[in-house]
């Protein structure tokens, strides 16, 4: 019997700490790490008595992310209870959004490029806010504890429209990476995904090929990086299949990922679909939102990723894969924008940010910004290579020099003696003086042999210590072969 082929359907979920100074509903310092429990307070205790108050910056995150994946907002929004026990929820419920146009951004769609440089859309069910849990820690002696520094950090959840788009690994690894670049341009998340601010959640289900149900899904968690993404749902689409293949019924699951082993292990078997009883929380006002207030943040949308890569291509002639990399943060592509606006060539100034300041970067373990060099350190070192006053190998030299120094790239060039020699006349006696020094080359070009004229390029290099213009050598040797 012939093997069916499975289609594999992918949702995505996505769940974002927002860059807020303080909790969802209270005081607390909302930062990353620390003594376990120090920044508690009776609100995110979810002792009695307690009054949550909204953070009014973490609404705001979300609504520009929700316009930012062309969301719908929804002008009155309210939050919602969501009744669980779990030992890292005090309260015994968690206050988030529930319905379908309830949550502050519904109705959206990202468009993305993919690793072989076309380009997808995924629609966006929903955008909402919510607060996160407490952790659990396993302590020596088989015994847990809560740390609730978490509890009440504001949390954005991003989830993927039903039936989904994404159908490969790829695609949902091209996804995860393509949001998370938009959350830190928009300067709503970080994107730590190894300390969890960012926590993609795919679900993944397979089905016959034709079949128009999707299969049983199970709910992928703990996949800490981009490639524990791919690979993540990857194993389970072939776990899948080969439990269908045995004749097997699939479970409807909540599986973790064990990136070390490249296994997954069933977290929680879900019998029934979960009752959270959501009801509107009592505590909370609901946010109303007028339309100039939408629009103005609108308006303040800086220019997002996949626009600027777009603009990188069509308009400065970049590459797919140089823009792709120009646009790995922020702060590496407003260097490049800087230096392109004060001068430089912006193909040479890409070469050269991609190239030797990248590799120089990596060898110091230090960003951009924390480097001796700026903007216009490489729109000086371009300028000097377009002009030809130094070739593009002095260049580099040269600017190992300014990477260590911090001096400008023009000033290298002049006091340590730098420049090219691009004067033909002192060139074509340098290359007289080699020709007499070397008859049996000559001779030997002049029956035919013509590949000996690298040979005499070379020795007029070396004997110009690399400062002569390569190109005008090489003119000048083929001249006097001829003569
Ligand atoms: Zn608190």
């Amino acid at each position: 019997m012939q093997a069916a082929s499975y289609v594999l359907s992918v949702g995505m979920e996505v769940h974002a700490e927002l860059l807020t100074k303080t909790k969802m509903f209270c005081r607390c310092p909302n930062e990353f790490g620390g003594e376990p429990n120090t920044r508690v307070c009776p609100v995110c205790l979810g002792l009695p008595g307690s009054l949550p108050v909204i953070n009014r910056p973490a609404v705001e995150h979300v609504l520009r992310t929700a316009l930012a994946l062309n969301c719908r907002i929804a002008m009155r929004s309210v939050f919602h209870r969501k009744n669980y026990f779990y030992p890292d929820l005090p309260k015994a419920y968690q206050i988030s959004q529930y319905g379908e146009t309830n949550p502050l951004g519904h109705s959206g769609y990202m468009d993305f490029f993919t690793e072989d440089g076309g380009e997808r859309r995924v629609r966006i069910r929903r955008v909402h806010l919510e607060e996160d849990t407490g952790k659990l820690m396993h302590l020596p002696g088989r015994k847990s504890g809560v740390d609730f520094n978490r509890a009440g950090v504001p949390l954005m959840e991003i989830v993927t429209d039903y039936p989904p788009d994404i159908h490969s690994p790829q695609e949902a690894l091209d996804y995860s990476y393509q949001l998370r670049l938009l959350l830190i341009y928009l300067g709503a998340c970080d994107g730590k995904m190894e300390e969890g601010s960012l926590r993609c959640e795919p679900n993944v289900s397979i089905a016959p090929e034709g079949h128009q149900e999707l299969g049983t899904k199970t709910e992928l968690k703990n996949l800490s990086s981009f490639r524990a993404v791919q690979s993540g749902i990857r194993h389970e689409a072939e776990r899948m299949r080969h439990a269908l293949e045995r004749g097997d019924t699939l479970k409807q699951e909540t599986r973790g990922w064990d990136e070390e082993n490249e296994k997954s292990y069933v977290m929680r078997v879900k019998e029934f679909e979960d009752d959270y009883r959501y009801f509107p929380d009592p505590d909370l006002p609901p946010m109303v939102f007028s339309e100039e207030y939408i629009e103005g943040l609108r308006a303040a949308l800086p220019e997002l990723p996949t626009a600027k890569r777009k603009r990188f291509m069509e308009d400065l002639g970049l590459s797919d894969y140089d823009a792709r990399l120009l646009l790995a943060g922020p702060a590496w592509a407003r260097f490049f924008e800087e230096a392109v606006a004060q001068g430089g060539d912006p193909k040479q100034v890409c070469n050269w940010m991609n190239g030797d300041f990248s590799h120089l970067l990596n060898e110091a373990g230090r960003t951009a910004e924390a480097s001796k060099v700026t903007p216009a350190h490489i729109a000086d070192l371009t300028g000097l290579i377009a002009s030809g006053k130094i070739s593009g190998r002095i260049g580099k030299e040269v600017f190992e020099h300014v990477f260590q120094t911090g001096r400008m790239p023009s000033d290298v060039v002049k006091e340590e003696g730098k420049e090219q020699i691009t004067d033909a006349g002192s060139i074509r006696e340098v290359v007289s003086e080699v020709l007499s020094q070397n008859p049996e080359a000559v001779g030997k070009y002049r029956e035919g042999k013509k590949g000996v004229h690298g040979f005499l390029v070379g020795q007029v290099m070396r004997k110009t210590e690399g400062m002569a213009n390569p190109e005008m050598v090489n003119r000048l040797v083929t001249e006097e072969l001829e003569r």
